[in-house]
């Protein structure tokens, strides 16, 4: 794996070797996967040369060699908006349309890397915690890769996802309880017994770099960084991991400027934006009173508030916004989406939309220079019965 320099920890600047690690081995901060950029850029007359997401796999935390474990993921849609929602007649609006991966939600781009880097080291079994989608992705590419996998999910996750992990033959176990209840099953049994522990969050260290590959989609479908992007989240791995795709892309010289992040939650679960309207510098963990519709980023970061705490930093660092929204808001604009554009989308994912109106109102942003994308994260046919009550 010639172009990582090793897993460099975000708390004491400790290189930890490329390993099964999912903690710094001097101080158990969070691991972020560092390259050595200046090889890849001696070695690649174009960085940037495949398809799909692997056309990036110098950037990814791979093997060269490695043959991908792959479902025909990324490359989805950027589409261009110009009537929903805003009162404004100019608005300079897109749609990343990630509901269309092969298992209908963005997180193929990490379970796709997550598998291939499986097989690289050779692990018996896989394992991950989910809210849903990160379960049904991980199930599938499981299955393409031949190995076991287990998850863990909470009790009232949507059937639709359960019945297709199902399908794929991944082992399931409800959990009595909440995600971050799953979340310590699964790494537990994932302790036990040595399989390699998926779970999105920022526990797995090599997983969450596939969704850097959105950050070098939207920089070649645009042509250049909009000037915001908004984005839902549960721990925010897919905003964080989109951030440092862009830092990547100035790096290189390719682009001048980074885009300002927006990280959105549902009101019922919103520990991230509790913090940032309370302008402090650390998440605290979320006590779930009522549960929301937007289960698919319902996190309340019971045992890892410093995963919120990384999203957060990063919010600030961008110059970006961190709101939430209600549940009557995203029943709303899943409805008005469908509807005014023929997107149908989960309520996860709507957060991202009724964002957009919110900040109009609050004068966050300028249409007449500047562009928003807001990232459609899942599909909303892994979700029906939220349509019916
Ligand atoms: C996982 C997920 C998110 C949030 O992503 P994180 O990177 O875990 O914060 C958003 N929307 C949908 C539909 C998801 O499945
Ligand atoms: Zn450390």
């Amino acid at each position: 794996m010639r172009y990582i320099r090793g897993l460099r920890c975000i708390n004491c600047n400790h290189l930890n070797e490329v390993s099964i690690i999912y903690k710094c081995e001097n101080c158990s901060g969070i691991l972020n996967v560092e390259y050595n950029y200046e090889k890849i850029k001696k070695d690649s007359k174009k960085i940037l040369t495949n398809k799909g997401i692997w056309k990036f796999k110098k950037l990814l935390p791979v093997r060269q060699n490695i043959k991908p474990v792959t479902l025909g993921e990324g490359e989805t849609p950027l589409l261009e908006i110009d009537k929903i929602i805003s009162k404004n007649s100019k608005i300079n609006l897109f749609f990343k349309v990630e509901s269309i991966n092969p298992t209908l939600s963005f997180k193929d781009r990490s379970l796709s890397v997550a598998l291939t880097v499986s097989k690289q080291f050779q692990v018996d079994k896989v394992i991950t915690a989910s809210t849903g989608n990160t379960g049904v992705a991980a199930a599938a590419y499981a299955a393409r890769a031949s190995m076991p996998c287990t998850i863990f999910i909470p009790k009232d996750t949507p059937k639709e996802k359960l019945k297709m992990m199902k399908l794929y033959g991944a082992d399931t176990s409800l959990v009595d309880g909440n995600f971050s209840d799953a979340y310590q099953k699964a790494n537990q049994i994932a302790m036990k017994n040595n399989w390699f522990n998926l779970t999105s969050t920022f526990l797995n260290p090599y997983a969450i770099e596939g969704n850097k590959t959105l950050a070098y989609e939207l920089y070649e479908q645009y042509g250049g960084v909009p000037d915001w992007i908004i984005i839902p989240v549960g721990a925010g791995p897919l905003l964080v991991s989109c951030y440092k795709g862009f830092k990547e892309l100035k790096y290189f010289g390719l682009i001048n400027n980074l885009p300002k992040m927006v990280g959105v939650q549902a009101e019922k679960c919103s520990p991230i934006v509790e913090a940032f309207n309370l302008k402090t510098k650390n998440v605290s963990s979320w006590k779930m009173k009522e549960k929301t519709i937007a289960s698919g980023i319902a996190d309340p970061l019971e045992l890892y508030p410093e995963d919120g705490t990384r999203t957060l930093d990063t919010i600030y660092e961008s110059g970006g916004e961190a709101i939430s929204v209600t549940e009557n808001q995203i029943k709303y604009y899943q409805k008005l989406l469908a509807e005014a554009q023929g997107l149908f989308v989960e309520p996860s994912s709507v957060t991202a939309v009724a964002a957009i109106d919110i900040l109009t109102e609050r004068n966050k942003f300028d249409y007449s220079k500047q562009s928003i994308v807001s990232v459609l994260t899942g599909h909303g046919i892994k979700d029906l019965d939220v349509l019916f009550d």
